[in-house]
């Protein structure tokens, strides 16, 4: 039965905010469609079932499962036949990509002494899967170039640029040099490229056995963390300046006869040879360098003195791939909305892995698995979602977002037409509840979030996450923790499949897990398996069933509420906060070169120097100037403005029916407000990324900048591009103020 046609008689919006007197009303809802929904949400909240994960786990993590493997197919058919069985309209969709795998891969010393790295994660006996080596992908990064190098070595700690910053005022050069970096602090494919703009030949990266080895628990399989010969794979192509997806397709979907780049004009592919290595392999090199002795900070958990180098320690790295396409297999099924079947919520989480990848992505998967299964299940019983629902399993995340970025770049179209927003996952742990995403569904994302019990506490999954926010946060932000309605949300970088989404189609996106309590040291190694898991992670899988609980309800509650959830105080306040912070950015800056170049004058450099341990004095700096932050000030006051009466026409709205053309045309606004962040011309040399309010760092990889046109202008010191990104800036956020006016003004006719 259809309710086309009620909606207009019956709908009244008794407040739709949170502060309604109505408790418990949702927002979106009328009290009546309110009612029906909690009725549906809590049927829908008992569904999933921890012993079904436990086996979905089991099985899809049973063998290697990267792009284009035999059971990476496997997998996607038996998710395609699981989500058929329960009652989706369900399909494959392929694309096909340039995925490398390893052809050589060699690492010595030739000098002072001769070693060769082992570059093999050995069996360990307890672990069952651990011994699957004809299929396991060896260790290696994904996008590195082909390369034949040999050459002095020199450790540049994380490897960003102010570790070069520092190398420099030690009188060191990586020129011709082969690096040698740690795995974190920033996405690995910064590590490479950062090393090739200073002139290095080729790059090592490492885990360090300080960062998720022994220094924080045993290693496995005694405990969860990585063994001396464990190693990271994953990819480092070079996607914050490019973009992510099929290096030969940027932009477009990677159909069978798209229009492909060849290999070698690639843009993502990286400048130097790059290899992952255990710490076992990177101790020999790291021991044989001399030189000065590295920063305090620099220094990991290795028994040995970290000298920086170089020294008489000389390297040959010869790593070679096959440039082979491989299939991609993106599982999609739909639940077809009754009443919008054009306006769609799309949830994700990807199937493939490096290897067996219980934790990444399995965990996330598993509750996919189970929302979809309970979604199902009460279609069967008579719920009728009111938008269309679209699951996506995807594949070749792991190269760097591949099915997803493919998928969206080929539908962007209908994609930026019909979306109401995007709720990925990657992964799960135990722990707190964790959201990152678009502060338009700011207010709506805590609204579910306080409907969750937490499995551990009983608390709602979105107090608990308040509390332990309060136990680490500074005086400032604790202030801030108690008195705000709602609990701020992150803002999305990268490094998982809403990419395309957020940055590239101007789609209201999120990130949702959970974790915080489960030490690990297994990621992209042969050891993030079943047997890892269910020793060391959500053991009782009662998190996965907490997300399914979480992610669930949030696509139900979009998929049926009558006015969509979106809320635009929560941004005014959040894009206030980031304009504060890049004026303290550029303040700082400007501060910092000042007290330097005083210090400078005075003779501090002088005065502090050590003939036996040199250092090289900075040079003096220009003072930066001042920045003109009136137009996004100016903007941001325009913003708050349509916010508040936004919300005030809801409140209005409460007691009088709005017509359903109305509604839909209001609702068809506010699909829109995310894209109205965007710029068709995209950030400086990167014109994918299109959000002008979010977006991967081009020297963090992973984390978010905010506001990143003048973000980055200012931290790489373009200050004429920081002004002239301001304004651009304001004239997104003035967009989004005249999109919210209208909407505004439709609600009051
Ligand atoms: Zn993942």
């Amino acid at each position: 039965m259809s309710r086309i046609g009620l909606i207009g008689i019956l709908l009244a919006f008794l407040a739709l905010t949170a502060a309604s007197a109505q408790e418990g009303q949702l927002q979106g809802f009328n009290r009546d469609s309110s009612a029906t929904e909690r009725q549906w949400e809590s049927k829908f909240r008992a569904i999933p079932n921890a012993d079904n994960q436990r086996e979905y786990m089991r099985l899809l993590s049973a063998r290697p499962h990267h792009v284009g493997s035999p059971y990476d197919k496997q997998n996607a058919e038996w998710i395609l036949a699981k989500l058929k069985e329960w009652g989706w309209d369900a399909q494959i969709e392929t694309f096909d990509v340039l995925f490398p795998t390893p052809k050589e891969r060699l690492l010595e010393m030739t000098e002072p002494t001769r070693f060769t790295a082992k570059l093999q994660e050995p069996v360990i006996e307890v672990d069952p899967t651990s011994n699957q080596r004809s299929e396991q992908l060896p260790s290696y990064n994904a996008y590195s170039t082909d390369g034949d190098v040999t050459g002095p070595v020199v450790f540049v700690n994380y490897g960003l640029p102010q570790d070069y910053e520092q190398l420099e005022r030690l009188g060191v050069s990586v020129k011709g040099a082969i690096v040698v970096a740690k795995y974190g602090r920033s996405w690995r494919g910064i590590k490479p490229k950062v090393a090739a703009e200073h002139g290095a030949i080729g790059c090592l990266i490492y885990s360090d056995p300080g960062d998720d080895g022994f220094s924080a628990e045993d290693v496995f399989p005694k405990g969860p963390m990585r063994p001396p010969d464990g190693v990271q794979r994953g990819s480092v192509m070079d996607f914050p300046s490019t973009s992510p997806g099929d290096p030969l397709t940027p932009g477009i979907g990677a159909t069978r006869d798209a229009k492909r780049l060849a290999v070698k004009d690639a843009p993502s592919i990286t400048k130097i040879p790059v290899l992952p290595i255990s710490y076992a392999d990177a101790q020999p090199l790291l021991t044989a360098l001399s030189g000065p002795m590295s920063p305090p900070n620099w220094r990991g958990s290795l028994p040995i003195s970290y000298h920086v180098g170089p020294g008489s320690a000389k390297v040959h790295l010869k790593v070679s791939f096959n440039w082979d396409i491989k299939p991609l297999y993106n599982v999609i099924a739909r639940i077809r909305g009754a009443e919008q079947p054009d306006a769609w919520v799309i949830r994700g989480n990807h199937h493939d892995a490096w290897v067996n990848g219980a934790e990444d992505p399995t965990s996330g998967q598993i509750a996919l698995l189970e929302e979809a299964r309970a979604l199902g299940e009460l279609v069967k019983q008579g719920w009728r979602p009111r938008r269309t629902i679209i699951y996506c399993a995807w594949d070749g995340e792991e190269p760097m977002l591949l099915g997803s970025t493919e998928w969206a770049e080929a539908h962007d179209k209908e994609l930026q037409e019909h979306a109401v927003a995007y709720i990925n996952s990657d992964g799960n742990g135990r722990g707190t509840l964790n959201i990152e995403g678009s502060h338009t569904l700011e207010h709506f994302i805590n609204g579910v979030a306080a409907d969750i019990t937490d499995p551990e506490t009983e608390l709602p999954a979105s107090q608990r996450a308040r509390l332990v926010r309060i136990s680490r946060a500074n005086p400032e932000d604790r202030q801030e923790l108690r008195q705000r309605a709602d609990v701020r949300i992150g803002a999305l970088g990268s490094g998982s499949d809403y990419t395309a989404f957020i940055d590239h189609l101007g789609i209201a996106s999120f990130n949702i897990a959970y974790g915080g309590e489960d030490e690990g040291g297994i990621y992209h190694s042969i050891y993030d398996d079943f047997y890892w898991y269910t020793h060391f992670a959500d053991t009782n899988f009662v998190y996965s069933r907490a997300l399914s609980q979480t992610i669930g309800t949030a696509v139900m509650r979009l998929a049926d509420s009558d006015l969509l959830p979106f809320e635009f105080n929560g941004l005014a306040d959040t894009l206030r906060l980031y304009a504060k912070q890049l004026k303290k950015l550029a303040d700082d800056m400007r501060d910092q070169v000042i007290e330097r170049n005083k210090q400078i004058d005075e003779g501090v450099f002088t005065a502090t120097h050590d003939p036996r341990r040199p250092r090289i004095a900075p040079p003096k700096e220009e003072v930066p100037p001042h920045l003109n932050f009136a137009p996004l000030d100016n903007a941001l006051d325009a913003l708050a403005t349509s916010a508040q009466r936004y919300q005030s026409a809801i409140a209005q709205r409460a007691t009088k029916p709005l017509s359903s053309s109305t509604l839909l045309e209001v609702n068809r606004k506010l699909m829109a407000t995310e894209q109205a962040l965007t710029n068709s011309e995209g950030l400086p040399r990167r014109p994918w990324y299109k959000h002008m309010i979010y977006a991967p760092g081009v020297y963090s990889g992973y984390d978010a900048k905010t506001i990143p046109a003048v973000r980055e202008a200012i931290e790489q010191k373009h200050w004429d591009e920081a002004n002239s990104e301001i304004i651009r800036v304001a004239a997104a956020v003035e967009a989004e103020s005249r999109l919210i006016q209208t909407s505004t003004d439709l609600l009051g006719k």
